[in-house]
């Protein structure tokens, strides 16, 4: 903390109860945190600076801000637009084929719609899975949206062309990919990564090319991951690493998952999605158990709402189900405690959406806990008026917060949301952006039909 700028701004959040997710402060019953510029100077039981802003915690629980590592914010207009999706033929036709018609404009707004209704909703980070790069244009109107809002956010550039993707298609995504890697460097709140074409539609020849870019410029990458057997032929091929984040991953084995712990990288995991595609439920217990860092995405707001509170509640019920379904196939029921089963507690579910959510968008140092130098993303929840849960208070974030009860969001030391209300964003500009991208893609789908 003696590095800190005498004129740096100074918040001091007081009397919380204190889940710092950093395995050696613990949880703090009552605790203050000092926030200077936009890191965290301390976190003790009590803490006194005169020249500190203060915000009167006492009551509320204070947790690292939620971090998603899969969702596509172009698709936040789109709400209920995939509600019933069954197949995947049937998400193209519904979903997919309006990216053709998402012009510059729609990108920004949709991007500006996501972020806000996340930051509301305590989610101060977000790996934003941008499969709708349709031209170096969009791509810079999308950034524009992050930088507007002020999320800290990885922004994956999709390398996704049309599916019958021309070599030229990819030439221009290069170009801009450098240009933007460069414009936006490692240190603010917006950083530049990869999302990999999918393997089954693009080759490992394409794939191999991407993540070579990709490591040439230090990005981290995401994948779209459902086939059964990519993340060996990855392996195999000597491209896996921790710097790509498989989203879904369902299909992996046990030994990839072993593969995937073994460079230290995780996968991210969204429940609603994966539960509506009937995809493996397995995968998450099979991932803790072979030390993989999994963290929790919403994936698509065509289908599910934006929410990360409640992803983790549905990836804990999940959790415990398939503990519980094995011990009954094991007849061993009536349920009894054994080492190991059941295996997570919603602790862990907390842990997989700030500290491995972290690693997961390549600040696994910077970010994630409530500790001393780590990035100042603080997220205060009020439990009143019908009050907090008895017991560990991770089982209140986990098992009952819902993002009406996010009171404060802190990013990177600015106060983004205070008393229930944003500060500088507006909601009903978020949901007059939605109507507008409406308006206008749906104007567009019809005059091409
Ligand atoms: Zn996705």
């Amino acid at each position: 903390m003696s590095e800190a700028n005498a004129n740096e701004p100074k918040l001091l959040i007081k009397g919380a109860t204190v889940l710092t997710m950093d395995p050696t402060l613990g949880d703090l019953t009552t605790g203050d945190i000092l926030i200077v510029g936009d890191r965290i100077a301390a976190v003790e039981s009590e803490l006194v600076d005169p020249d500190a802003e203060v915000i009167d915690a006492r009551g509320m629980i204070a947790i690292p801000g939620l971090i998603d590592t899969h969702m596509h914010a172009w698709q936040t207009p789109l709400k209920g637009l995939h509600a019933t999706g069954w197949t995947f033929d049937e998400y193209q036709a519904r979903v997919f084929y309006l990216r053709e018609h998402f012009g510059v404009e729609d990108i920004h707004d949709a991007t500006l719609a996501g972020s806000i209704e996340m930051l509301d909703a305590g989610v101060t980070g977000v790996l934003d899975f941008c499969h709708n790069v349709m031209s170096p244009e969009h791509a810079d109107s999308a950034l524009r949206a992050h930088r507007a809002t002020g999320q800290r956010t990885l922004w994956a550039y999709g390398m996704l062309g049309s599916f019958d993707a021309s070599p030229g298609d990819q030439a221009w995504r290069i170009d801009h990919i450098r240009a933007l890697r460069k414009e936006t460097g490692d240190n603010g709140l917006l950083r530049v990564g990869m999302a990999l074409a999918s393997i089954e539609r693009s080759s490992m020849d394409q794939i191999a090319k991407e993540i070579g870019l990709a490591r040439e410029l230090g990005m981290q990458m995401t994948v779209h991951q459902n086939p059964a057997g990519q993340i060996r032929a990855l392996h195999d091929a000597g491209l896996l690493g921790a710097d790509i984040v498989p989203a879904h991953g369902n299909a992996a084995d046990n030994e990839e998952l072993e593969m995937i712990a073994s460079c230290g990288g995780g996968i991210s995991f969204t429940p609603e999605c994966e539960f509506a595609g009937g995809r493996s439920m397995t995968v998450l217990n099979r991932a803790h158990r072979a030390g993989v860092a999994s963290s929790l995405g919403v994936d698509t707001p065509a289908r599910v709402p934006i929410d990360l509170f409640n992803a983790m509640r549905l990836t804990f019920m999940l959790m415990r189900s398939v503990d519980a379904f094995d011990e009954r196939e094991a007849g061993r029921y009536p349920l009894v405690r054994r080492p190991g089963t059941p295996m997570v507690e919603p602790r862990h579910m907390l842990e997989y959406a700030t500290v491995n959510a972290a690693r997961a968008i390549g600040l696994g140092d910077d970010l994630g806990r409530l500790a001393p130098r780590q990035l100042a993303d603080v997220v205060l929840i009020n439990p009143e008026p019908y009050g907090v849960s008895l017991g560990d208070p991770a089982n209140h974030v986990v098992l009952r917060t819902q993002p009406r009860d996010v009171d404060t969001v802190i990013v990177g030391g600015v106060i983004r949301k205070r008393d229930g209300k944003l500060t500088d964003l507006d909601r009903v500009e978020a949901g007059a952006a939605t109507r507008r991208v409406r308006e206008r893609i749906f104007a567009a789908a019809e005059s091409s039909a």
